[in-house]
């Protein structure tokens, strides 16, 4: 879906939702487009950049904000393209170096808290486990000094997979 800021003759802007620019084409073509405020069919887009912006829209359309255009302020994340390929890779980097280190660990489930106290204690066989814990049972294995971690990237239980 994208949104479009449309312009009637008499300079009424509304927004519209489209499933494509060319679905937007057609109904405008075909005269499906009425004026919200007073029926009028002769629609256009608007100069405002759609709300839906690919990743060099988005970039100009924070640049003209940061140069204190006087076209309405349109909302855009505080994130250029460039940082997001860079987060992307990191992302990617980290979720890689987490597969790595939990390919030949053993996932226990919620059972985590049980088979890694086990384990620190000496009463189970030692191993990589990795499980679910909720933030309390974190909490008392941190202060019990068992060498958790949470994991940075959420992973799918295996037995949720298939
Ligand atoms: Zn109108």
């Amino acid at each position: 879906m994208i949104s479009f800021d449309l312009k009637c003759s008499h300079h009424h802007v509304f927004e519209a939702w489209f499933r494509s620019s060319a679905d937007f084409e057609l109904q405008q073509a075909e005269g499906l487009l009425l004026c919200p405020t007073c029926g009028d069919q002769k629609i256009a887009k608007s100069v405002m950049a759609p709300a839906v912006a690919t990743k060099g829209n988005r970039k100009t359309a924070a640049r003209q904000g940061a140069a204190g255009s006087s076209e309405e302020a349109v909302p855009v994340a505080a994130m250029s393209g460039d940082d997001a390929e860079r987060i992307n890779a990191l992302m990617t980097a980290l979720a890689e170096a987490q597969a790595k280190m939990i390919g030949d660990s053993e996932w226990v489930g919620d059972r985590f808290a049980d088979k890694a106290r086990a384990i620190y204690y000496g009463e189970a066989e030692p191993r990589i486990i990795h499980g679910t814990a909720n933030p309390e049972q974190t909490r008392e294995m941190l202060d019990e000094g068992l060498p958790v971690a949470p994991l940075l990237i959420p992973i799918a239980p295996p037995d949720k997979t298939h």
